[in-house]
């Protein structure tokens, strides 16, 4: 006997950054099976229809798209979306998850000064813009309650070879949720962080299996995790079921680096 699937977002908005590859993905699928309404956002007009094409539609009251969002422009993009959101569907997202995230690892002794920008100007800087654009949208319509998920990593806290941009910018936004989460409680809005380890998506399909192998032999669970298993973090965050949990960190990584 299968056991009932949970429901718990059913006529939830729910605006997805990153959603057209890896984690993000598994997150608007997630959502979508829960019974939310998803906006699928990605820099990729072509990877955000993917995505579309796969989300269940079937429960109460579900109208899912696409949209072309590039997380690092400017606040007026970030604003832009959420305005034609709520021209849409007469009200703004009340869950955001900003799983849009690149890398360009580089030792430190090398790195260009480029790559450490694009890095933090998209990971953090898109965080800050999309989450700031939402937050001010549901504070703006006295909606009562709000839940933004941010994608940071484990590698935020212990670092990691070769990405000094990319951790720098995921302990950003941790700090960034932290506060976040101190400062919109009194709306009804959660601020929740989740750090992945090593999750099977194409970004780690980049790195050199050798490495990949190290890795796996570092995690306590002997695997990889999948983006399905970020995803069901994300979905008890931003359901009621999370109600009292705000400005949390939680690590997916299979217990890699604890202690
Ligand atoms: P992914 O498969 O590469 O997905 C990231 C998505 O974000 C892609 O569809 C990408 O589009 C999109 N994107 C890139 N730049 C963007 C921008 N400026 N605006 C809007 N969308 C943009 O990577 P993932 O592994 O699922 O990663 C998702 C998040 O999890 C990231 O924040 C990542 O840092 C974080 N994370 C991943 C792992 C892991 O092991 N995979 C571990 C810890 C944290 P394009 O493909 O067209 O560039």
């Amino acid at each position: 006997i299968m056991a009932a699937a949970a429901t718990r977002l059913i006529s939830r908005l729910t605006l997805v950054t990153g959603g057209g590859s890896g984690i993000g993905q598994a997150v608007c699928q997630r959502f979508a099976s829960e019974g939310a309404s998803v906006v699928v956002a990605d820099i990729s007009q072509e990877s955000a229809n993917e995505t579309l094409g796969r989300l269940q539609g079937d429960l109460r009251g579900q109208s899912h798209m696409a949209a072309v969002v590039d997380v690092s422009l400017s606040f007026v993009a970030a604003v832009d979306v959420v305005l034609s959101l709520q021209t849409r569907y007469f009200q703004p997202p009340s869950v955001c998850v900003n799983a849009a995230g690149i890398t360009q690892d580089d030792f430190l002794l090398n790195m260009e000064e480029e790559q450490f920008d694009r890095v933090i100007q998209v990971n953090l800087k898109g965080s800050f813009l999309v989450t700031q654009a939402v937050a001010q949208a549901l504070v703006a319509c006295g909606a009562p309650k709000g839940s933004m998920v941010t994608v940071g990593s484990i590698v935020g806290k212990v670092g990691n070879i070769g990405q000094v941009n990319y951790a720098a910018s995921k302990a950003g936004v941790e700090g960034l949720t932290r506060t976040a989460a101190k400062e919109l409680s009194r709306f009804g809005i959660r601020c929740n962080c989740v750090l992945p380890g090593f999750i099977s998506t194409p970004m780690t399909d980049k790195v050199p299996e050798k490495v990949l192998n190290k890795m796996k032999s570092l995690v306590p669970m002997g695997r990889m995790g999948q983006p399905a298993e970020v995803a069901d973090v994300c979905a008890f965050l931003a359901s009621d079921d999370s109600r009292y949990i705000t400005g949390a960190s939680v690590e997916v990584t299979g217990g890699l680096f604890i202690g």
